[in-house]
């Protein structure tokens, strides 16, 4: 009897990995073998009764038969009637498996049991934990021969997963992910309910005597949810297609599975059967359905573009506005959910819209979209809600319930932008358009013009307009709308007639996914048989910072064109390549210096500075008391505050009432020392100044 269960628990791609894929068979001859798992009683026919439906196998009421009456020998009646009703599978709580690897194992097989632990740890929320104390907990060891799991699910208690001989055919990656799948509560993938509509089996090429027909059981339906999930041909937990053949056919094409359903099966790829390698992407979808693991979504920005859709009715003769309309419910992996309802009244009076809606950037899952006929009381509903499951890239023309049951459809496109986008600069170049026209007879300025909206990847739109007026008055215009830099996806444009208060609209919507490079001379349509034209381009922002250019430790600032150097105190400069300071200066005493003109001013003779930075801009000080003959003694400090000073100019002047005449030629004394204190002399006929310069 128990070698039925141990059929039943026993895996199927080892089959294939135990003698390096050359005979399925040989694994076959393994996982038949009766005595693995003689005296253990803890593998209870309770599960197969439960969860197993007996009457579409050939032989299957001998088999339940068997079954039932080796359980009444073991236990009561009663007992055994209980598990008639669906019990459920037991989960792990808060999805933490705990385990205990035996010490007989060998370093690769805890090395490749750690490995699979990884593989559902990456791809689910699903944690292995070493037992620590836990009650229930799993444990690897290679005590029998086979490789097989001791339960569906979590059991009470310890239960085993067995990785022994064949060996080290037992404990490759994938038999390690399928008897652990068989721990956390999967089955096999070949027992599912609807498996008939998937493969064939092919009866008369298995074992009957050793009951192989126990292998191709199908489960009752509510023995796991799979929530509408397709057949999946490359599950880790499906059979490959020789799986429990006949042993006079084995190695002959014998085969006991078909594939059934082509069109699912190219889909997927058209996996070899029984012989993945790794968790498919249901497997890793059902592992996080079965925990409730909160779902990854896929992170990017989701845009979705709504168009004309043909038959768009106001259904009840009311026109409301917006009617009718798009309703739209995006979801993220949060399961918050954001809805948005397209404001631009569509239906028959105005039968061309195209709604952009920017959703921003979140782990999205899915969206809804429906659309809705607005009334005074409950709105109707136009179209059949459609759910769309998020995927990264460019959708386009995803046509909306077109069939019968929908009062019309609606076109829409979806981007979802999964790289966070590298900063550009946006210029857009706005054109001569013929036919403009003013559709009022009243002239606005600007009227009519181009709307442009640009997107970047987290915000709302950055609305501009073009200034320039174009219409009849004005037919030509050229502007250039430099939006600066941002992380741009998408622009739109879109042609309105200033009415002062309200702006009608003359064109559609045009959108523009963006590009970087440099694109010129679209066109777009405007009514009235005008168009417009524009060129834009995307410019990256490279990082301008890297590496960083800024010298004597000052640090950078990425711009958008070029880069800005934060430099330390005491230098200057782009590149913080000037060494700068306070220029300070103190003239003092000069000897006989004259009065050119013999009149006498208040401050006569004077001496005048001019201190000249490394950038050319200069800076001019004077001394302010007056020096001379009759004033020989003076002392002041003029200080010309922080800057990349480079040098200074004196010369001395004499103040007459007019222009003042030059006593002395000009000298230029150079500002190189960080500190500079030096009796400098400035000669003056037959006199002198001096004065010291302090640069810190
Ligand atoms: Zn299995």
């Amino acid at each position: 009897m128990f070698l039925f269960i141990s059929h039943l628990l026993a895996v199927a791609p080892d089959q294939n990995t135990i003698s390096n894929g050359t005979a399925a068979v040989d694994i076959n001859l393994t996982m038949w073998n009766e005595d693995m798992f003689e005296g253990d009683l803890k593998i209870p026919e309770k599960l197969i009764m439960d969860y197993y439906n007996f009457k579409d196998i050939p032989g299957g009421d001998e088999i339940l038969l068997n079954i039932s009456n080796n359980a009444r020998s073991k236990r009561s009646n009663e007992r055994f009637n209980k598990r008639a009703a669906g019990s459920k599978i037991r989960l792990w709580e808060n999805a933490i498996v705990p385990y205990k690897i035996s010490r007989n194992m060998p370093a690769e097989a805890a090395m490749n049991i750690s490995t699979a632990m990884k593989v559902f740890e990456t791809n689910t929320c699903l944690r292995f934990r070493t037992v620590n104390g836990a009650r229930n907990y799993v444990k690897f060891t290679k005590k029998d021969k086979g490789c097989y799991s001791t339960f569906i699910g979590r059991r009470n208690g310890r239960q085993i997963i067995n990785l022994g001989s064949p060996s080290p055919g037992c404990y490759t990656v994938p038999v390690i992910l399928h008897e652990i799948a068989h721990a956390i509560g999967f089955w096999h993938e070949q027992s599912r309910p609807d498996r008939d509509s998937y493969v064939t089996v092919h009866w008369n090429n298995i074992e009957r005597k050793s009951s192989g027909f126990y292998q191709f059981l199908k489960r009752k339906d509510y023995s796991i949810d799979y929530q509408g999930s397709e057949y999946d041909y490359s599950s880790i937990m499906h059979y490959p297609e020789q799986a429990f053949s006949k042993s006079n056919c084995r190695g002959k094409g014998c085969i006991t599975m078909s594939v059934r359903n082509p069109t699912v099966y190219v889909s997927q790829g058209s996996p070899i059967l029984g012989k993945a390698s790794t968790l498919s992407r249901e497997d890793i979808v059902q592992t996080n359905r079965l925990y409730s693991c909160p779902q990854p979504g896929i992170r990017g920005l989701l845009i979705i573009v709504i168009r004309y859709g043909i038959s768009m009715r106001d259904t009840d003769g009311w026109l409301n506005n917006p009617d009718p309309y798009v309703s739209l419910k995006a979801i993220d992996s949060q399961g918050s959910s954001y809805p948005f309802k397209t404001p631009v009244a569509g239906g028959t009076r105005n039968p061309v819209w195209n709604e952009v809606v920017v959703l921003g950037e979140r782990n999205w899952q899915f969206f809804r979209i429906s659309s809705w006929d607005e009334d005074w009381g409950k709105d109707d509903q136009l179209t059949m809600s459609e759910t769309i499951q998020v995927s990264p890239g460019n959708h386009r023309s995803v046509k909306h319930c077109e069939n019968q049951a929908c009062a019309g459809y609606i076109i829409f496109d979806y981007y979802l932008y999964t790289n966070t986008r590298e900063i550009a600069r946006l210029t857009v170049n706005i054109r001569f358009a013929r036919h403009l026209r003013d559709t009022d007879p009243i002239w606005n300025k600007p009227d009519p013009y181009v709307q442009v909206e640009g997107y970047n990847v987290v915000t709302e739109p950055d609305r501009r307009r073009s200034n320039i007026v174009s219409g009849t008055t004005h037919p030509t215009w050229n502007e250039i709308i430099d939006y600066g830099c941002n992380r741009w996806s998408l622009m739109t444009l879109q042609v309105k007639d200033n009415d002062g208060r309200s702006s009608d609209l003359m064109s559609d919507k045009h959108w523009i996914q963006l590009n970087t490079g440099y694109y010129y001379y679209h066109r777009r349509e405007a009514y009235d048989r005008g168009y417009f034209v524009f060129d834009y381009a995307l410019k990256i922002d490279r990082d301008d910072c890297s590496p960083n250019p800024c010298r004597s430790g000052g640090s950078c600032v990425d711009k958008c064109t070029g880069y800005l150097c934060k430099c330390r105190r005491g230098f200057l400069g782009t590149t913080c390549q000037h060494l700068a300071g306070n220029l300070r200066l103190t003239a003092r005493y000069g000897r006989n210096l004259p009065d050119s003109d013999g009149l006498w001013n208040d401050s006569d003779p004077y001496m005048e500075f001019v201190a000249v930075d490394v950038f050319g801009k200069t800076k001019r000080k004077n001394s302010r008391s007056v020096g001379g003959n009759h004033n020989p003694e003076w002392n002041q400090v003029l200080d010309f505050g922080y800057g990349a000073w480079k040098s200074i100019k004196i010369r001395v002047y004499d103040s007459d009432w007019g222009s003042d005449d030059a006593l002395s030629a000009e000298q230029t004394v150079k500002v190189t020392k960080y500190r500079h204190s030096t009796n400098l002399r400035h000669q003056c006929y037959s006199g002198y100044t001096i004065f010291d310069l302090n640069f810190h």
